[in-house]
């Protein structure tokens, strides 16, 4: 199975489990432009928003506000789609197994490239430029320096070795299968 086809299953899996409010917070906080088209049209084509693609442009086109239809669908599987970004075939692969036992297909296609977390060092975040101030799902650490992080780089991979974060607050917010989805350097 081709990687995008895994990545699109497990989105869709996902959707299934998610209440309504679930996918509406999602909506919410990710596509807050949807009340602001022309708005957003215009600092796209500035290059303000360069992860957001001439497709979802589209969609939000066709679609009123964050509400949920058959257009708000389509983005929340794009949004799940997206959160599977540079993880291993071999995570997608347990994954799908996960869901149906009888799954022995092999998972195909080259994993999009990635950027180091100079913390944990995991390939987890968006590469060169497109990575700054990207947050590590698998430490919490921001791809800024240590100015945004408030600590050293020094602290922060000792807090990750001890227990898993850059410190104690942010422990809540990594992925807890982040160590299993990224490729280790
Ligand atoms: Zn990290």
């Amino acid at each position: 199975m081709e990687r995008y086809d895994a990545k699109k299953t497990i989105a869709i899996h996902e959707l299934k489990q998610m209440s309504d409010k679930e996918k509406l917070d999602i909506l919410e906080h990710n596509y807050w432009f949807f009340g602001d088209k022309e708005g957003i049209k215009e600092s796209v084509q500035e290059g303000s928003y360069p992860k957001i693609s001439e497709a979802m442009i589209e969609i939000i086109d066709k679609t009123p506000k964050p509400f949920l239809n058959d257009e708000s669908e389509t983005l929340l599987v794009d949004y799940q789609v997206g959160r599977l970004k540079h993880v291993t075939n071999l995570y997608l692969q347990i994954k799908l197994k996960d869901l149906n036992p009888d799954f022995k297909e092999e998972i195909f296609g080259e994993i999009e490239k990635a950027g180091l977390c100079p913390c944990c060092e995991y390939f987890s975040i968006d590469y060169g430029e497109d990575g700054f101030y990207d947050i590590c799902p698998v430490c919490f650490w921001e791809n800024g320096g240590d100015g945004p992080n408030h600590m050293t780089l020094a602290e922060a991979k000792m807090n990750f070795q001890r227990f898993g974060a850059i410190d104690e607050r942010s422990l809540k917010y990594v992925d807890i299968e982040g160590v299993k989805k990224y490729l280790k350097k």
